[in-house]
């Protein structure tokens, strides 16, 4: 079990939506574990096809596939 090591990072999604060409912003958090929380570029790198992201405007899912999500999403510490 390693779930202590981990840190709730507030984070940012910057989307662009492929669907409709909604430019928006999500504010969200993120479980990271300690070395992760403090590098950004590995904040950036971060992938997230579990939990559905969605579009506030057109609700479309924007993370079914890691390709999907490159595409469509970017991961920005909150502060
Ligand atoms: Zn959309």
């Amino acid at each position: 079990m390693k779930t202590a090591s981990n840190t709730i990072v507030n984070i940012s999604y910057i989307i662009d939506c492929r669907h409709c060409g909604r430019h928006t912003e999500y504010a969200t958090y993120a479980a990271l574990s300690a070395n992760d929380a403090n590098d950004s570029e590995a904040l950036m790198q971060r992938v997230d096809t579990e939990c559905a992201i969605r579009c506030p405007a057109c609700r479309s899912r924007l993370n079914i596939t890691e390709r999907d999500f490159r595409e469509q999403v970017r991961a920005v510490r909150r502060v």
